[in-house]
């Protein structure tokens, strides 16, 4: 039952990560997501058939090519579709299958757009971002009163203090990292969102340092929010196990 549970979650996953795809290649460059319906090459703008369309199988087919120009398809849409499907089966063996899962898997189709989109363009469109603060929501609602004012209360202090951040070195964040950390800090709570800031940071710092060296003498902007995102996937994913080792630590002292 297990195995087909995971089976059914990868395909719809993938089918999902198909979507977010869209979403990464449309939202930045203002193109509606209903119209056209239909997938088409961005270099020939040809439309692409339904059985050249089927998430991760037809880019092995045609293995990383457009069958009409023959352009070579961006890694990037096997990368997604995976990572959907994969980071689905995760949440779902760690999790199994509650509101939570439904939440996070929204969640998490966010973020994905939200790595991507940023890494790209260096913004967090709103689009991806507000509606992560209505989910969070949402799921507060499902929490116990302290629990509730547990969230509220971090969300205001991370706001305060990420805004003050931005005030005082001005460049150093974004408004759409400081709204991302804001309505992740919602769904995560007080712990979670001390370790999806720290995961952030230290991936942040070092990529940082690898991009830093690729690139000597010029001064790159590193996007912040595709940390945030890895950051909160994991957390939302391993959560229970990071207050785990966090506690063992503490308890060990
Ligand atoms: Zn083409």
């Amino acid at each position: 039952m297990k195995y087909l549970i995971t089976s059914y979650i990868f395909i719809i996953g993938l089918a999902i990560g198909s979507f977010l795809n869209v979403c990464i290649y449309r939202i930045p460059r203002g193109i509606s997501l209903y119209t056209p319906r239909y997938s088409f090459c961005p270099i020939c703008k040809k439309r692409i058939n339904w059985y050249d369309n089927i998430p991760l199988i037809s880019y092995l087919i045609l293995r990383g090519k457009c069958r009409s120009c023959g352009a070579p398809i961006s890694i990037r849409y096997p990368i997604v579709e995976v990572s959907t499907a994969v980071s689905f089966i995760l949440l779902y063996i760690e999790n199994g299958i509650d509101l939570y899962f439904f939440i996070s898997a929204i969640i998490f189709s966010l973020l994905l757009c939200i790595i991507f989109i940023d890494t790209e363009t260096m913004l967090i469109p709103d689009l991806l971002s507000i509606p992560i603060g209505i989910v969070s929501c949402i799921y507060l609602l499902t929490l116990s009163d302290m629990a509730i004012v547990n969230r509220l209360i971090t969300a205001a202090v991370i706001f305060a203090i990420f805004y003050s951040v931005s005030k005082i070195v001005k460049g150093s964040i974004g408004y759409g990292d400081i709204k991302l950390l804001t309505f992740l800090s919602l769904l995560l709570g007080t712990v979670n969102t001390f370790f999806m800031i720290f995961i952030a940071s230290l991936l942040g710092s070092v990529f940082g340092i690898v991009w830093g060296k690729r690139r000597e003498g010029l001064k790159t902007k590193v996007p912040f929010g595709p940390f945030i995102g890895m950051g909160a996937l994991i957390m939302m994913i391993y959560g229970r196990e990071m207050r785990f080792i966090y506690q063992l630590v503490l308890g060990n002292k």
